[in-house]
């Protein structure tokens, strides 16, 4: 028999329940307890009603709320790009770089080292807070590199997306459609039974729509879901795409047309806003606001990668999400937690209710609101994942 504990003298809970608390969306509870029992949740509710368990944990007047859930990462690389990344924050040229030096580093690493990184970085994120976590391959671009970071990938999480479209491989970009044939034949086949997802990079200078709709919907057909890199860096198709074919979620969605906002509005594909990009990029923000207003789902993620994001701080990006892109600290982090859960379809994670999985973040802090109003602070004091304290 699992042995149940109690989480007591919590000041401000974050349940995710519109029903409980405040009932607000956070579903904000004060003065608070949590029961576990196992890897679950098994109560919720004010602290003077907690049940009697086999052991009991004092918050000591701090704020608790679910594991964040980040649903978006590239963390099968080898090497980084650290000189581009100070070139272009330096003003200065280089000419190399991009995804297809990542590309050259992850195809000569050994397994070994892909997941080593993998690990570490997994490691820094749940010391920040994060407990579900989807993670890509897509810097592979043969057959055996792709499925490869896709068997590492699984050891460690069920979120693993199949990005063989990420960019064109550097040996077919004068043959763009022989490298869409291989990523919708024999590389799907090789790759669909170790993900999830499949996701593909729906840009000019990557993929156009038709070729993103042939990608997912072969993808689909091997029984993988779709989730789309979408409108980043101009607009296109991707956003009204992902919604065509109820796709999870539409990642980055930064240039979006008024059509692409009531598409949205009007589906359950999920809008995840990936702001580390836009900060190392020095790219405009999206606009979160536009789609909240508009009554599209938003999450919050961190597109964590070599190139364009290096951050695994979900705290981070919510501060900037409020600082910058129009959200309430409420809002910023009901998606980075409930909104990422919604990003992967799972209603287990990304809330505090009876049945969903004891993944908690106890901050060393009075409110949730101190994620947004202490930017950069370590204020993480305690993960619990399924039940069992991690840090
Ligand atoms: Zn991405």
């Amino acid at each position: 028999m699992s042995s149940s504990t109690v989480i007591t003298n919590i000041a401000a809970l974050v349940t995710n329940d519109p029903s409980l608390g405040d009932h607000s969306p956070l579903g904000l509870v004060r003065d608070a307890a949590v029961a576990v029992e196992g890897d679950r949740i098994v109560w919720t509710g004010e602290s003077s009603k907690a049940p009697a368990t086999d052991n009991r944990v004092d918050a000591g007047g701090r704020a608790v709320l679910p594991g964040f859930v980040d649903s978006h990462s590239h963390l099968l690389f080898g090497g980084d790009r650290t000189e581009e990344f100070n070139a272009r924050m330096s003003g200065r040229p280089y000419s190399a770089g991009g995804i297809r030096t990542t590309v050259a580093a992850t195809r000569a690493a050994s397994d070994a080292e892909l997941e080593a990184g993998l690990v570490r970085y997994l490691a820094e994120a749940l010391r920040q807070g994060t407990t579900t976590f989807e993670t890509k391959s897509g810097y592979g671009l043969t057959t055996a590199d792709e499925s490869r970071a896709l068997r590492v990938a699984a050891r460690h999480t069920d979120e693993v997306t199949f990005l063989g479209a990420h960019i064109v491989a550097p040996e077919l970009a004068d043959d763009p459609a022989a490298y869409v044939g291989l990523v919708t034949g024999e590389m799907l086949d090789a790759c669909a039974p170790h993900a999830r997802w499949i996701d593909v990079f729906c840009e000019q200078g990557a993929f156009d729509g038709d070729q993103a709709r042939a990608i997912l919907t072969a993808g689909k057909a091997k029984g993988l879901h779709p989730r789309i890199h979408a409108n980043q860096l101009s607009q296109g198709p991707g956003v009204r795409l992902a919604v065509e074919l109820d796709a999870a979620s539409a990642d980055h969605c930064t240039h979006l047309t008024d059509a692409d906002v009531d598409a949205l509005a009007n589906s359950r594909t999920v809008a995840t806003l990936l702001p580390g990009a836009e900060f190392s990029t020095r790219a405009p923000w999206p606009d979160a606001r536009r789609l909240l207003d508009a009554g599209a789902t938003v999450a919050l993620s961190t597109d964590c990668n070599p190139g364009s994001s290096f951050t695994s701080s979900v705290p981070f990006c919510i501060a900037l999400a409020v600082r910058d892109m129009g959200m309430t600290p409420d809002e910023a982090v009901w998606s980075a937690t409930a909104g990422g859960a919604a990003a992967l379809r799972r209603d287990d994670v990304g809330r505090l209710t009876p049945g969903a999985y004891a993944d908690l973040t106890l901050l060393d802090a009075p409110s949730h609101v101190h994620l947004a109003y202490r930017p950069g602070v370590p204020l993480v004091a305690g993960v619990w994942r399924r039940g069992v304290r991690v840090h």
